[in-house]
């Protein structure tokens, strides 16, 4: 019967021993007792080494009050506890040595502190096992950069970095959503470029691009870190003020048009002179809904065109 036991106790060390996880068991002293292989190839520190030692002379970069605020409750509660890497990406810091992460330097770790009770049920020792979850966590971090970059690409437009149309309308609708909610103001701007065809026709397609993307940095320019603005079509661009009503989105809009009328761009030797329309409204006059807000500074966009472009029309109410 005895030596039965004693097999067990041989081979559950020797499981231990090469168990692909760390185990290391301290004292209420913190002094180390167990240190397994996991522990010897990725330290470097051989059980000898460390027989005895503190826990935190062997791994100083362990924020102390923290850990033993952890072990203290562990102990005294007599339940495990646990740190995830996603709180907390290592407890103890290892090289990380999967090839397939290279550019990661540390293992990321899940961690579980296990209470051991002596044969008179006090939690003498303190279970420390060590998790490497490095592929998990490199591979999450991948997903997760992916995605933000599909997220960007799908909403901006290639071309300026605005907002392409879809995700500025789905803004739009957001806001509108808001205003009825809270009953605040919102005011729309949207403007075209004057006689964009003929900077084609005279300077070429690229040049044509140039002035559009030099559009794009004056509209980012003049607006505020709460303003949408968006390429709504080829030379036409939309931007949502939200907060904002028709008089200040005016001061907004001609301040605009003063900046663009005044701007030089230059593209092959050719010096481009150019103006804008523009078009407000807001949320007050009777442009109700996010669509309504739309056809109604277009419609005072098209005034402006009407009456000799290179200028700012507010929305009459009918
Ligand atoms: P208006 O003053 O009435 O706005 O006249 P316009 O010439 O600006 O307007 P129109 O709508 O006749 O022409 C717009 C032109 O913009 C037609 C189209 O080929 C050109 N365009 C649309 N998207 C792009 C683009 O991404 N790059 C370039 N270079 N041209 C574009
Ligand atoms: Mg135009
Ligand atoms: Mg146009």
């Amino acid at each position: 019967m005895q030596n039965v036991q004693l097999d067990e106790l041989h081979w559950l060390l020797a499981i231990v021993q090469s168990i692909d996880v760390g185990v290391v068991v301290f004292d209420r002293e913190y002094r180390v007792e167990v240190w397994n292989t996991f522990m010897e190839n990725r330290s470097g520190l051989m059980p000898s080494e460390v027989h005895q030692r503190s826990f935190f002379d062997v791994f100083p970069e362990v924020n102390e009050e923290w850990f033993r605020h952890k072990v203290e409750s562990v102990a005294t509660l007599g339940t495990p506890g646990f740190t995830i890497w996603e709180q907390r990406p290592y407890l103890v810091h290892f090289k990380s040595y999967q090839p397939i992460t290279g550019q990661e330097e540390f293992m990321y770790q899940n961690t579980t502190l296990l209470p051991l009770r002596s044969v008179n049920s006090k939690v003498g020792h303190i279970c420390l096992i060590i998790y490497d979850v490095t592929s998990v966590a490199v591979n999450r971090r991948q997903l997760q950069s992916v995605n933000e970059q599909l997220q960007h690409l799908s909403s901006t437009d290639r071309l300026t970095q605005l907002y392409n149309r879809g995700h500025w309308e789905e803004s739009l609708q957001h806001e509108y959503a808001r205003h009825r909610r809270y009953g605040t103001n919102a005011s729309l701007v949207m403007f075209d470029i004057d006689h964009f065809k003929r900077i084609n026709d005279t300077y070429g397609h690229q040049a044509g691009d140039r002035v559009i993307q030099h559009v794009a940095d004056m509209v980012r320019e003049h607006i505020r870190d709460t303003d949408i603005a968006g390429r709504y079509g080829g030379e036409e661009f939309a931007v949502l003020l939200p907060d904002t009503n028709s008089s200040g989105a005016a001061h907004f809009a001609e301040r605009l048009r003063v900046a663009i009328e005044a701007l030089t761009v230059r593209h092959d030797a050719h010096e481009i002179r150019f103006t804008i329309s523009l078009g407000v409204a807001d949320l007050s006059g009777g442009c109700d809904g996010y669509k309504a807000l739309i056809e109604c500074a277009d419609a005072a966009l098209y005034s402006s065109k009407r009456n000799g472009r290179n200028q700012m029309t507010l929305h009459e109410p009918s």
